[in-house]
């Protein structure tokens, strides 16, 4: 895994690869539709009725699939029932892993995205060093495997995320956080104990929340969105999701929305560069314009931010001002992004979220000459909330296994179609 744009996809298809590739089609069909019957998945499809039946019985060999009795109350009450093909909720997992100063949160989440386990870690990190972060996620994913025996289910991936840029080489980026410039964190990981043949990737937090608030949009999704969050521990991130992947570009760095140049003469940024949005709409920019910074130090970033949110509420005229002028930078930045990426919605995630109705006049405004112009772009907020970024870990980790469905084995031989294996 890694890289998401392009790796393979336009590979010549042999045979199998192209029955992989269809098989693929077909699972992902089930998790975006629900149950469907024979007939539909050729419809929608257009494969032929023998392919259909071929391809279903191969995923159901794999437990990947089950025939289920369908339409309760359905117009078609004579004759016999109608057989539905529905997806097995639970027969693959991944392990998604947030990785924060003091500790590491581990959820289980299934391939139909059920939560089947969460547990976290203690660990110590000093500046520019694991510390004892490699065997932490090696003893979570110690307890992934098990609760995966328990369900029957197939340990697909383990998806750790953090905070910062994360090349597609799976290397960390030199983080103000933590410091650890290109440490190879899956090496380590693997060397604490995790078997060498478990699928293990590092990406960025935003970026998998951008992926999980995607799939979290009603069908049809949007072809290409944008996503942008702002939180206390990481300032602004984003992400750009595009046909159903995370867009990171030619080696993963790309869909920092956050370092976007809204003035090329302006403020130092975190990032080593000036202007970049991060350093206009981040926490600590909007809580000095709000004049809120005594309290950011008395209780805390978040508490002001929560009292910002609150005077917003009330209709203050600074807080209103700071928060209209935001919605004013946003929309410039995200202007740039349109014309690069054409995106067809914009989802607001973090405190940016509870700003939505005092951001989008200043977001309209400043996208009106290219969506009254070009073509639309729905603003919406993130519905996942703190969530998003580990459900979206998970779902970039079963990611393979909608793309290869025969990654995951046979469960009984007498059934097998026609696959030589
Ligand atoms: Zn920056």
């Amino acid at each position: 895994m890694g890289a998401m744009i392009g790796a393979g996809r336009d590979a010549a298809a042999d045979p199998s690869s192209l029955r992989s590739h269809n098989l693929g089609i077909v699972m992902r069909m089930l998790r975006d539709h629900g149950s469907l019957s024979r007939k539909e998945i050729e419809h929608n499809t257009g494969m032929v009725a023998a392919s259909v039946t071929n391809l279903v019985a191969d995923l159901h060999d794999r437990g990947l699939v089950r025939d289920v009795r369908g339409g309760v109350g359905e117009a078609r009450r004579r004759g016999r029932p109608r057989i539905l093909v529905e997806a097995v909720p639970d027969r693959c997992v991944a392990l998604a892993v947030r990785v924060a100063r003091t500790r590491v949160t581990a959820e289980l989440h299934s391939s139909a995205g059920l939560l089947l386990d969460s547990s976290s870690r203690g660990v110590t990190l000093a500046w520019g060093q694991p510390g004892d972060i490699a065997h932490a996620i090696a003893d979570l994913v110690k307890r992934a495997e098990a609760r995966a025996a328990e369900h029957g289910a197939v340990l697909l991936a383990c998806v750790v995320t953090m905070p910062g840029p994360v090349g597609s080489d799976n290397r960390i980026a030199d983080t103000a956080e933590f410091g650890w410039g290109h440490l190879e964190l899956v090496n380590l990981i693997h060397t604490a104990g995790v078997r060498r043949d478990l699928a293990v990737d590092v990406i960025n937090d935003s970026n998998a929340a951008a992926l999980a608030e995607h799939a979290a949009l009603p069908v049809p999704r949007p072809p290409v969105m944008l996503y942008i969050e702002g939180s206390v521990g990481s300032g602004i991130g984003g992400g750009v999701v595009a046909d159903g992947r995370i867009l990171t570009g030619g080696r993963g760095y790309g869909g920092e929305l956050g370092h976007v140049t809204v003035d090329w003469r302006g403020r130092a940024c975190v990032c080593g560069a000036n202007g970049c949005l991060a350093a206009y709409i981040g926490p600590d920019a909007l809580l000095t314009s709000a004049r809120l910074t005594d309290l950011a130090q008395m209780a805390g970033p978040q508490a002001a931010l929560d009292e910002f949110r609150a005077r917003l509420d009330r209709g203050e005229k600074r807080a209103v001002d700071v928060a209209i002028r935001a919605g004013d930078i946003l929309g410039a930045a995200m202007r740039s992004v349109y014309d690069v990426v054409n995106p067809t919605a914009l989802v607001l995630g973090g405190y940016l979220a509870g700003m939505r109705r005092w951001l989008e006049p200043g977001l309209q405004l400043q996208l009106a000459p290219r969506t009254e112009r070009l073509a639309p772009l729905a603003i919406e907020s993130g519905r996942l909330g703190r969530r998003a970024g580990l459900v979206g870990a998970a779902r970039h980790g079963l990611t393979a296994m909608f793309d290869d469905p025969t990654l995951v084995p046979v469960l009984r031989r007498e059934a097998a179609v026609s696959e030589p294996a």
